[in-house]
C-alpha cells in the first residue's frame, strides 16, 4: 500500500513534532505546570491572529466558535448581513436563524468572491444590521473574499461588527486583525494549525468584547463572558483539552519559527503551483479569480464521476482529497495546502490526479501537470517548504 497522504482542507497531516508533544504525560488542567504552557500559547496565538486582544481557546470544532461568535455578539431580533457564497456562508445563516437573528443574505455565485459594493447595498437595505458575517477563505469553493475591503465597507458605520470565519483563513492568508479592524475572527485547529480537530479559537476586538457583555442570545457552554474572565488568568471555564493545547504549544513554535509571512508564502506557493498544474492538465478551476491558498477546487472533466474519482485516489493510491459539497458534490475535487504538506506532496498530488485520470480512461499526458508544478515550486525557492 502506498503511504497515506492526507491532502484535504481539514483535517490535515500533523507533524511528528506535534504528535510527540501530545503523547507526553497528561497534566491536569489546573496543575501549576500547565499555566506556563497556556500562557505561551495565548501569547503566540495573538501573534498569529495579529492582535493585541485576547484570543480565546475553546474545546470544540470551528463551528462551535462560529456559534459562539453569533450568540455572544447579537440578540434575538437583531439583523445581520451574511455573505453566502458556499457551504460555510450558508452555515453563518443557519446559525443566525437558529438563534433568532434575521439575515440579510448576500448571495454570491459559488466560485466567485463577493463584491464589496454588494455588501454596501445589503447594509443599505438593512440599515439596522449590526454585523457582517463572512468567510475569509470559503473552503467549499476555494474562494478568498476581500476581507480588508469588506471591513472598510462595514465600518462605514463604525458601530457595526465585522465577524470573520477564518477557520481556513488564519495562518494561511495575511489577515491582520487589528490593522484591518476585524472585530471577531474564529479559527479551528485541524486547518492551518498543524493539529488534529478539537480546538477552536476566537479573537474579539474591544468593540466585540463590549458586545459580548450586552448580547441577549441564550448561551451557556459558549458564554464568552466566562472565558474572557478565566483565560485572562490562564485558566479555562471548563476542562481544557490539555493534550491539544500542549500540541498547540509545539505547533505555534513551529509556525513562528518559520515566520508568519513565510507561512503565508508557503501556502500561496503550494496553491499557485497546484492551480497551474491543474490548468496545464486542461482542468477547470472552481475559483480562478480570487483563489484561497487553503485549498484548490477543481472540476472533474466531463464524463468523469467526481465521487468515483476521489474514491479511486483513495483506494488505488491512498491519497485523500475532498469532493464537493452541496450542488458541487460529484463535480469537483479539492486538494488541501494546509498542515504538514510540502512542495513534494503537491507534486505527488498532481501525479495522483494524472494517474487517476488515466486509470479512468480520460486522455491525459502524464507529467504535463507535474512538470508545471515543479517549475513553479523551484522558482518559488521553497527549498524547505
Ligand atoms: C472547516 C471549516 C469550517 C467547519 O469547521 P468544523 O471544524 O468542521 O466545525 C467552517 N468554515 C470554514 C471556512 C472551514 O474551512
Amino acid at each position: 500500500m502506498p503511504k497515506y497522504r492526507l491532502l484535504t482542507p481539514g483535517p490535515v497531516a500533523v507533524p511528528e513534532r506535534v504528535l510527540h508533544a501530545m503523547a507526553r504525560t497528561l497534566l491536569h488542567h489546573r496543575a501549576p505546570a500547565f499555566i506556563p504552557v497556556f500562557k505561551e500559547v495565548r501569547a503566540n496565538l495573538k501573534k498569529v491572529f495579529q492582535t493585541e486582544e485576547d484570543v480565546l481557546i475553546l474545546a470544540s470544532t470551528g463551528t462551535g466558535a462560529m456559534e459562539a461568535a453569533v450568540v455572544n455578539t447579537l440578540s434575538p431580533g437583531d439583523v445581520a448581513v451574511v455573505v453566502r457564497g458556499g457551504k460555510f456562508g450558508e452555515r453563518w445563516t443557519e446559525i443566525c436563524q437558529a438563534n433568532g437573528i434575521r439575515c440579510e443574505n448576500v448571495d454570491v455565485e459559488w466560485g466567485k468572491a463577493v463584491e464589496p459594493s454588494a455588501v454596501r447595498a445589503a447594509f443599505a437595505r438593512a440599515p439596522e444590521a449590526k454585523a457582517l458575517f463572512v468567510q475569509a477563505s470559503e473552503t467549499s469553493t476555494a474562494v478568498y473574499h476581500p476581507i480588508r475591503e469588506l471591513a472598510e465597507v462595514t465600518h462605514e458605520k463604525p458601530e457595526r461588527l465585522v465577524v470573520v470565519d477564518g477557520i481556513s483563513g488564519v495562518g494561511v492568508h495575511d489577515l491582520p486583525m487589528d490593522n484591518w479592524g476585524l472585530d471577531v475572527v474564529v479559527s479551528g485547529s485541524q486547518k492551518s494549525w498543524l493539529l488534529p480537530p478539537g480546538l477552536a479559537f476566537i479573537a474579539l476586538s474591544k468593540q466585540a468584547q463590549a458586545a459580548v457583555k450586552n448580547a441577549k442570545a441564550s448561551r451557556y457552554y459558549f458564554d464568552l463572558r466566562k472565558e474572557l474572565k478565566a483565560q485572562k488568568d490562564d485558566q479555562t471555564a471548563w476542562t481544557a483539552p490539555v493534550s491539544l493545547v500542549v500540541g498547540l504549544q509545539e505547533a505555534l513554535r513551529m509556525i513562528l519559527d518559520e515566520g508568519l509571512h513565510e507561512v503565508f508564502a508557503r501556502h500561496e506557493a503550494l496553491a499557485r503551483a497546484t492551480r497551474a498544474a491543474m490548468t496545464a492538465l486542461g482542468l477547470k478551476l472552481v475559483a480562478p479569480d480570487s483563489p484561497s491558498f487553503a485549498c484548490t477546487a477543481v472540476y472533474v472533466p466531463d464524463g468523469v464521476d467526481g465521487g468515483k474519482f476521489v474514491k479511486h485516489l483513495r483506494d488505488a493510491y491512498n491519497v485523500t482529497f475532498m469532493g464537493g459539497q452541496g450542488h458541487l458534490e460529484g463535480k469537483i475535487f479539492r486538494i488541501g495546502h494546509m498542515g504538514d504538506v510540502d512542495g513534494f506532496d503537491m507534486i505527488s498530488a498532481v501525479a495522483a490526479v494524472e494517474m487517476t485520470l488515466a486509470d479512468m480512461g480520460h486522455s491525459v499526458r502524464l507529467g504535463e501537470g507535474t512538470r508545471v508544478a515543479m517549475e513553479l515550486l523551484r522558482k518559488a525557492g521553497l527549498k524547505k517548504a
